[in-house]
């Protein structure tokens, strides 16, 4: 589970660094810019976002992952970003709530949590998303690993292999397929890990009895039937 409790919430001091070559061309020397007039434009136009003081436009409840339900995590439970641009995104970490779905989603509604994941998996398969992709979620805790992630929670315990239903894998492999595609990601299990494998982490989750052979079989198979 994500409770990762001071390890995110403390000073953020990490350096932004997003794209210095394309800001350099919008907002680099004079003569530059005056050369590239016409093109400027047009990439002002695509990414005024991008510019230092502007957010990427974004619409309460808007899905990331289409067959998701948006249910909100509390905003202390996640720091606001601009992935993939400030932040490349390239890994998938899986989790076991230790606990029911609505438990994962009562507690990552709660300010004083501290953590959340942008994902919670129920057993029948359906999926809430409750932190948009682009922002960092407290989830891995650890800051870089949160920065690069998208971290998925499921409903259950990790010593009660009956929780991981064929349902749940089959909602989840279909969600980190989508995840792989949209971030170009390959899937494997450098790229799609556990809590448990998260550097400096005490947690054990998903267990011994999250079937990752399965599991990664069923998101390769996903991730075939999306397009490239
Ligand atoms: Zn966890």
């Amino acid at each position: 589970m994500g409770s990762d409790t001071g390890k995110e919430s403390g000073k953020d001091t990490a350096k932004k660094k997003r794209g210095p070559g394309r800001r350099a061309v919008l907002l680099g020397g004079g003569a530059a810019v005056l050369g590239t007039a016409v093109v400027a434009r047009e990439d002002l136009a695509r990414l005024w976002w991008r510019l230092p003081w502007m957010d990427k436009p974004r619409t309460d409840g808007e899905l990331d992952h289409k067959a998701a339900e948006w249910t909100a995590a509390h905003q202390a439970n996640w720091r606001r970003a601009d992935r993939p641009d400030d932040y490349p995104v390239d890994r998938v970490v899986i989790h076991v709530v230790q606990g029911s779905y609505a438990s994962a989603l009562k507690v990552f509604r709660n300010p004083l949590h501290q953590a959340a994941t942008h994902y919670v998996v129920r057993k029948d398969g359906h999926v809430a998303q409750m932190v948009r992709e682009l922002d960092v979620a407290f989830h891995a805790g650890n800051r870089k690993m949160n920065e690069r992630s998208i971290g998925i929670e499921h409903e259950g315990f990790v010593d009660r292999p009956e929780d991981f239903t064929a349902e749940m894998y089959a909602g989840s492999a279909r969600l980190t397929a989508d995840i792989c595609r949209r971030y170009r990601m390959p899937v494997d299990r450098e790229h799609v890990i556990g809590h448990v494998e998260v550097e400096g982490t005490d947690h054990t989750d998903p267990g011994p009895h999250w079937d990752w052979d399965r599991y990664m079989e069923l998101v390769r198979r996903e991730r075939a039937k999306l397009p490239a």
